[in-house]
């Protein structure tokens, strides 16, 4: 049994209440380790911790605070093997897109902050000759973190590299559900010598440890990541405190491909935003939509594709689809495949229980589902499944298809395929999102506005969005 165990003051602890809950593999379906199940003392003491901790960790030099996070960055990298390995353990995703995608994103996510916290500059106004005004930014103080289990290290270093980088103490949780790569990560922050309680991780339920975290009355900003529901808690509990708050929800995304797209680059990549990490991820396209005069040729050959994807454990190197990341998940992704059937779906190919063999009998296996002849506002179509089902939906001008790509609650990203470059701008810009890929999917540049609009959330991470939002601006004008 593999024990975690919480980071507080420097320390690897156990819970104040000697109890844990079970760590479920979601390959096998297994318990393999248990979690603290840690509760409002616990999170009193990081508070605490991260209290002391900040005056000395807010005043150490830019400099020295990057060398630290490089050195972090550094022992990421050189424990890739085992991370990878740890993330497809614990979230159910192939081995080689943990080692290739989340796992080096978790390092890029702390070299990135490290390093431009060295380049960047504070804002002087002039006013006329009258006077002059200057902008100090300064750390906030205890920052609150909570990330989901999705990408679990990618999202996780996604929030505490920028608050710690900025100078702020951080009190973070990770998803009960993936918790193991955080644990490691708390081990590789004491290799590197992070001072104690610049960062305590606290590990446990949403309701019961992230609730004391967003409650906590000195933790001055809450940094989330997770589902739109949650979010709306969290929102309730924070904005009369006055606390600042980043939101980062679900989504239902578009994909929206026009004839005159390059037809093999949209079917490829289509495939990939559809089901990679088995759909599970917030900026997946579930609903492609396709222009009429390529409507078939295009359904059949994603339907082709999609219906060879390799389902298999996360560790054979050939899996393309793993493990759906829990037993609740995987109900609630099944209970949309019949939800669209009832709808009067077409279930194209898919959406059947996988059953491997031997060990991993127990583990949440499907085969990626495609559907069409669903109407663009159907349950379906409108809230977020976060697994691999996707539906496809012709359309005729581009006002119905913008009609129908922002019906939904959600706005977080968007797909566009087009060789038109007017197009390109002119139909993008009118999507409601934070953010629009044209003629690709998740290209990532990291200095870049993240987030989304409407029940996606609230604010943008990334670059100098992230910078600002863990900083306190205050403005001296002196007048000439
Ligand atoms: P979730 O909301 O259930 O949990 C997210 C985190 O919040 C977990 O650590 C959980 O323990 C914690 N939590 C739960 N209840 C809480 C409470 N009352 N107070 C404080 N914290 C609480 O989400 P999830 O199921 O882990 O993740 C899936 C969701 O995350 C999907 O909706 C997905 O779209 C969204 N997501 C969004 C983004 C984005 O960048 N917009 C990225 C990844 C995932």
């Amino acid at each position: 049994m593999e024990r975690i165990l919480n980071y507080i003051a420097g320390e690897l602890i156990e819970p104040q209440s000697g109890e844990y809950l079970e760590n479920i593999e979601p390959a096998t379906g297994k318990v393999y380790g248990e979690i603290p199940d840690s509760a409002q003392k616990d999170v009193e003491a990081a508070v605490q911790s991260a209290d002391k901790a900040f005056p000395a960790w807010s005043n150490t030099s830019r400099e020295e605070r990057s060398r630290i996070m490089l050195k972090i960055a550094d022992l990421i990298d050189e424990n890739l093997d085992m991370l990878a390995m740890a993330e497809a353990k614990d979230n159910g995703k192939p081995v080689k897109l943990a080692k290739s995608v989340d796992i080096p994103r978790a390092s890029a996510n702390m070299r990135f902050f490290a390093t431009a916290i060295l380049h960047e500059s504070t804002e002087a106004h002039q006013t006329d000759g009258d006077a002059i005004n200057m902008t100090l930014r300064s750390p906030i103080g205890v920052i609150g973190c909570i990330s989901p289990w999705n990408l679990p290290l990618y999202l996780f270093t996604w929030k505490i590299a920028p608050a710690l980088a900025v100078g702020n103490t951080v009190v973070a949780k990770p998803s009960e559900i993936t918790p193991m790569t955080a644990f490691l990560f708390s081990k590789l922050c004491i290799e590197a010598g992070l001072p104690k309680g610049v960062l305590n991780i606290v590990h446990g339920l949403g309701p019961k440890v992230g609730q004391a975290i967003v409650e906590h009355k000195e933790t001055k900003a809450i940094s989330f990541t997770g589902g739109t529901q949650t979010g709306k808690r969290i929102a309730a509990t924070a904005a009369p405190m006055f606390k600042k708050i980043s939101l980062e929800l679900g989504g239902k995304n578009p994909n929206i491909i026009f004839a005159d797209c390059d037809f093999e680059k949209a079917l490829k990549t289509s495939l990939h935003s559809s089901f990679a990490n088995q759909g599970q991820i917030c900026l997946c396209g579930s609903r492609i939509f396709i222009e009429r005069p390529i409507y078939e040729k295009f359904r059949d050959a994603f339907v082709a594709k999609a219906s060879k994807l390799k389902v298999g454990s996360p560790y054979e190197p050939e899996s393309q689809v793993g493990a759906l990341v829990s037993e609740s998940h995987f109900g609630k992704v099944r209970s949309y495949i019949d939800l669209a059937k009832k709808e009067g779906g077409k279930l194209l190919c898919g959406g059947d229980v996988v059953e491997l063999e031997g060990d991993y009998s127990g583990g949440y296996y499907l085969q990626p589902a495609v559907f069409e002849n669903l109407p663009f506002n159907c349950r379906t179509n409108q809230e977020e499944i976060f697994g691999p089902v996707v539906t496809l939906t012709p359309f005729d001008t581009e006002e119905e298809v913008l009609n129908m790509a922002n019906s939904t609650p959600y706005g977080l990203s968007a797909s566009v395929w087009t060789n038109n470059l007017n197009r390109a701008y002119g139909f993008s810009s009118k999507i409601k999102s934070g953010i629009v890929w044209v003629n690709c999917w998740l290209f990532r540049d990291l200095r870049t506005p993240f987030g989304g609009v409407k029940n996606s959330g609230v604010g943008r991470e990334g670059g100098w969005d992230a910078l600002n939002f863990f900083a306190e601006k205050q403005n001296i004008c002196i007048r000439l």
